[in-house]
């Protein structure tokens, strides 16, 4: 493992001169630019010029944007801004896992990690500051919850990753004179592939995730194809049939169990949300999406809770019908989880009955843990509303 110093220097705020309530247009997907244009009595196609410039220049200083006039430009920069988080740590695996630790304008830390593989380069993006749903075996949960993301600051992960990968070809040659360091660098790998599985349930943070996978979808921002963009969670019904109607996208649910009585153990959101209507509320997703493609499941593998071969007999039966992925995730372990990692004999006795019964199953890898960037190690830095962490003895497990 090994810290990225310095981290490359992206001036973020030029545009905020304005006190008062200036709008940030990072967040802003088309419908909603087209509308601040028309409100300033601007053409809509507007909207498509500012968006290529932010998403897919990296530019953020409005007086560069010259096909916009000299008038427009100096209105925007009276009444809006295009504000990115700042950059705190910046972190690689030694397996090119990097991950960034993020700060808000209010002092609170998110994380976002960016995972390279040979066909691929995943972001995985926070949804909120922290998360309520209180998963017994996930760090981020531990810790407590402050507040959802903007769709500005869940967006301005996507755009921060973008411009420090792309940027970084040119970085490494003047900043690294380690050969063996400039060679681990995913250098200028580009984001094929955005996961929302980051801190926090993006589906309690409605309206702000659906406008910043808009933005991640747009062809005049980053252009990913819906099989390309994937929002995970723990299953908040009422939220899947809202999200079915408004956009077509992947869909993971955190599943971890196979019979009500584990999962409302391990995902107390399953209290109000158990899995007879979890699994209804799947079916009724692939049945509204148009491509009508398959569900991921993700099912983190804890010895001896939920690794057994008749817990795998039993997802079986409850995934009948449903086009499924299933994810298996090695637990990441913790301080203080109480949870251990499932033997490598356990997991693939697991994967094989599923496999026998005709259900695509994948094992997945761990990456990043070196630097508490996988799956559920999540913790940023923040200020916790819901007094939860005073439960534990360490408030902030995995936090370097
Ligand atoms: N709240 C959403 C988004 C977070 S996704 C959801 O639950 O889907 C993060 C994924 O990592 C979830 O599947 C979560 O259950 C899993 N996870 C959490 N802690 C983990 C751990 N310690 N080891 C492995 N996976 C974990």
């Amino acid at each position: 493992m090994s810290e990225i110093q310095p981290v490359i220097s992206i001036k973020t705020d030029q545009q905020v001169a304005i006190p008062g309530k200036v709008v940030n247009l990072l967040g802003l997907d088309r419908a909603g630019l087209e509308a601040f244009f028309e409100a300033m009595g601007e053409k809509k196609f507007r909207a498509t010029q500012l968006m290529k410039w932010i998403h897919q220049l990296g530019v953020t200083d409005f007086q560069q944007m010259n096909n916009l006039s000299k008038d427009l430009r100096s209105q925007l920069a009276a009444s809006s801004c295009i504000k990115n988080l700042e950059v705190s740590k910046d972190q690689l695996s030694s397996d090119g896992t990097r991950k960034w630790l993020l700060q808000l304008s209010d002092g609170n830390h998110i994380e976002a990690v960016f995972i390279p593989e040979d066909d691929r380069g995943t972001l995985c993006v926070s949804s909120q500051v922290g998360c309520a749903l209180d998963c017994s075996f996930c760090s981020t949960g531990r810790q407590g919850f402050n507040r959802n993301l903007t769709a500005a600051e869940i967006i301005s992960q996507v755009w921060l990753a973008s411009q420090l990968l792309e940027g970084e070809k040119k970085l490494c040659k003047g900043k690294y004179g380690n050969r063996a360091m400039q060679e681990r660098l995913p250098t200028g790998r580009k984001i094929t592939n955005v996961v929302m599985m980051g801190m926090g349930e993006p589906l309690l943070n409605f309206d702000s995730t659906v406008k910043a996978v808009r933005i991640m979808m747009d062809d005049f921002a980053y252009g990913l194809s819906k099989r390309r963009v994937t929002v995970s969670t723990a299953g908040v019904v009422p939220a899947m049939d809202r999200l079915a109607d408004v956009l077509d996208m992947r869909l993971a649910v955190s599943l971890h169990a196979s019979n009500d009585e584990l999962r409302n153990e391990l995902v107390p959101v399953n209290k109000k949300y158990p899995l007879k209507e979890l699994m209804a509320a799947c079916r009724r997703f692939i049945d509204k999406q148009n491509s009508r493609s398959r569900i991921t499941f993700e099912y983190v593998m804890l010895d001896g809770i939920n690794d057994k071969p008749e817990h795998a007999r039993e997802l079986i039966r409850l995934l009948k019908g449903i086009p499924t992925l299933m994810n298996l995730i090695p637990f990441n372990p913790f301080a203080g989880s109480g949870y251990y990692t499932s033997s490598r004999k356990s997991v693939l006795r697991f994967s094989e009955i599923l496999h026998e019964a005709g259900m695509t199953t994948v094992v997945r890898r761990t990456r990043g843990d070196d630097i508490d960037a996988a799956c559920g190690q999540l913790a940023g830095k923040i200020e916790d509303k819901s007094r939860r962490h005073r439960r534990f003895e360490q408030p902030r497990y995995g936090m370097k």
